[in-house]
């Protein structure tokens, strides 16, 4: 999509710090992170959010999370752990319609969530 922000990190239009790519999916570290690691996964292929996924794209979706748990690994965030996140349409405060999973870690997470 010509005007999405993640498609163009995704073809290296505007830059980013990448820290994973295969040939479906991209990972980088989020512009303002909110904890001392925080990288953002996405696929190549602009899918919405989660929820446009459909019973076709079971390979995609186990992609994306076996590529946050690469990423876990390569910024050496589990033995202590981590948080997964998917924020979701309007309520779930998603910001940026391109699907991506935060990868958080290195400080306690809270729960609730705000
Ligand atoms: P959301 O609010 O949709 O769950 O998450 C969007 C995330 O994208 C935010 O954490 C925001 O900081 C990050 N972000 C927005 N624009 C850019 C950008 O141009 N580059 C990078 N690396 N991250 C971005
Ligand atoms: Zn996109």
């Amino acid at each position: 999509m010509s005007d999405c922000i993640f498609c163009k990190i995704a073809n290296k239009t505007i830059p980013s710090k990448l820290v994973y790519e295969d040939d479906q999916i991209v990972a980088f570290d989020d512009l303002r992170p909110q904890a001392p690691v925080h990288s953002l996964v996405i696929p190549k292929r602009h899918v919405v959010s989660v929820q446009e996924l459909g019973e076709q794209d079971h390979a995609l979706l186990a992609r994306l999370l076996l590529a946050c748990t690469k990423i876990v690994k390569l910024k050496g965030l589990a033995e202590n752990g981590y948080r997964l996140v998917t924020n979701t349409g309007r309520d779930g405060g998603q910001s940026v319609f391109h699907l991506h999973f935060h990868v958080l870690g290195g400080r306690h997470m809270a729960w609730p969530p705000g």
